[in-house]
């Protein structure tokens, strides 16, 4: 399919520099545009494959007939106008997972996850339990690896466990996984699609091209999900947090197939939305013969993810929690709904003029709020609107300092910021990291 092409690929970043690298080795004339300048070693490395990059504002101008696709890279918007140029030329809009799906041996299985939330969490456990297992697998795709930077990596037999965003799945069309995972669904990235139909009709392409062979694994508590599974032609494996069915939380203990296979207390990570992430996986790695024994060891042993409710330390009894990716409220309502234990929070961030009103339901164990950053002056009103206890300082390092202070034995010091990370760090990774640190040199 992509070979001896005329090819061209709007945006670089790493997506779009792996594509171009393997679109080049099979004898494709490319071009390649981004708006910003580029790391000059990737610009040279290109070069020497022949492949033209031009940094532009405007690149329809450089868009013609002549074209046979056009690779789009997965963050610029589906109605930019050089994608809609692209349409009107009949040139068919593909991206790097569909590019490089076409270089894999047919024999490789493909463990594909999606969902609204728990992507990279479900994607590493399962990624982690199968390397435990000694399967030869490769971990790819929205995670951070680009799918076509594997592609002179696999082998005729390996098992690739990717986690695909819905802004990949827009544009793919002959990509096919074996087994296929929808953690959940709920409207998010509606300023990109549009409408919150669009974005789930791009979520279940996740299981394009499947049939009765391949796997479908569904959250048997999602009605958005389920509303839409008559339109899935795989067979279907459901997970539950509530009702008994393939496989499912029953009071402490997680089941598959009616066997018990791990205690809730065996696992490190918590909270229900940890338990579904853990269900996908046992799901997947079963279906592929592992041992419970393996399942248990993983689970004792994984802390989570980086930034995502990560156990940082435990000193003098009380654990420090990292929860940076929590950049809204709803993943902070997420952290606190997954601790009993008194919780001192650390609240704080860029201010988008958004309400805090969503996280008082689950504030019940909060015994007070250290806030900083931007949004604190307006944290501290609605702390004392809703009477909890809350003290304000400028920097997140004042913040772990005063949690060491006051918090005794048994308390959970949980950064769950609930606020983009902007205003005092280049990312939601640097502020996590800083945390970390400050949580360690304690
Ligand atoms: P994604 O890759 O989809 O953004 P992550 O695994 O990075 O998801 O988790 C991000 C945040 O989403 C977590 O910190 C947690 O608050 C929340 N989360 C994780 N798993 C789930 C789930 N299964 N259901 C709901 N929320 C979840």
């Amino acid at each position: 399919m992509f070979e001896n092409k005329k090819i061209f690929i709007l945006g670089m970043a790493r997506s779009g520099y792996e594509a171009a690298k393997v679109l080049a080795k099979h004898n494709n004339q490319i071009i390649i545009t981004d708006i910003k300048d580029q790391d000059s070693e990737h610009l040279k490395e290109l070069k020497e494959l022949g492949v033209k990059f031009v940094k532009s504002d405007n690149p329809s101008d450089l868009l013609d007939e002549t074209y046979d696709y056009l690779v789009k890279n997965p963050g610029i918007k589906v109605d930019h106008p050089t994608v809609q140029k692209a349409k009107s030329l009949n040139i068919p809009v593909t991206n790097e997972v569909d590019v490089a799906y076409s270089y894999f041996p047919k024999k490789l299985k493909i463990i594909a996850v999606t969902g609204s939330n728990g992507k990279t969490t479900t994607t590493t456990m399962i990624y982690e339990i199968l390397k435990k297992a000694s399967l030869p697998v490769l971990l790819g795709g929205n995670i951070g690896y680009p799918v076509c930077s594997l592609v002179d990596a696999v082998k005729e037999n390996d098992i690739l466990v990717l986690e695909i965003s819905s802004h990949q799945l827009h544009d793919m069309k002959d990509f096919k996984a074996n087994i296929s995972i929808m953690t959940n669904l709920s409207p998010v990235h509606i300023d990109h699609f549009g409408t919150y139909e669009y974005y789930k009709q791009q979520k279940f392409k996740i299981f394009n091209n499947q049939t009765k062979d391949d796997i479908a694994i569904l959250n048997k508590e999602n009605v958005d999900v389920m509303s839409e599974e008559n339109q899935i032609n795989s067979t279907k494996i459901y997970f539950s947090s509530k009702v008994k069915t393939d496989c499912y939380l029953n009071k402490d203990t997680i089941y598959f197939e009616d066997k018990e296979i791990i205690k809730t207390s065996e696992i490190s990570v918590q909270g229900v939305h940890n338990y579904e992430n853990a269900m996908c996986a046992i799901i997947v790695a079963k279906t592929l013969g592992v041992s419970t024994k393996i399942i248990k060891q993983f689970f004792k042993e994984f802390n989570g993810v980086e930034h995502r409710i990560e156990f940082v330390r435990e000193l003098n009894g009380v654990k420090y929690y990292n929860d940076s990716k929590a950049t809204n409220t709803e993943s902070t309502c997420i952290a606190l709904s997954s601790f009993k234990n008194p919780t001192i929070l650390l609240l704080g961030g860029l201010d988008r003029g958004h309400s805090f009103e969503p996280l008082l339901p689950f504030m019940q164990n909060v015994k007070i709020i250290l806030t900083y950053g931007e949004t604190k002056g307006r944290i501290v009103q609605f702390a004392k609107e809703n009477g909890f206890k809350v003290e304000k300082y400028d920097t997140l390092l004042e913040c772990v300092k005063r949690s060491y202070d006051i918090s005794t034995g048994g308390d959970v010091v949980l950064l769950s910021p609930a606020c983009a990370s902007w205003d005092q760090y280049e990312s939601f990774e640097k502020r996590g990291e800083d945390f970390k640190k400050n949580v360690n040199n304690l």
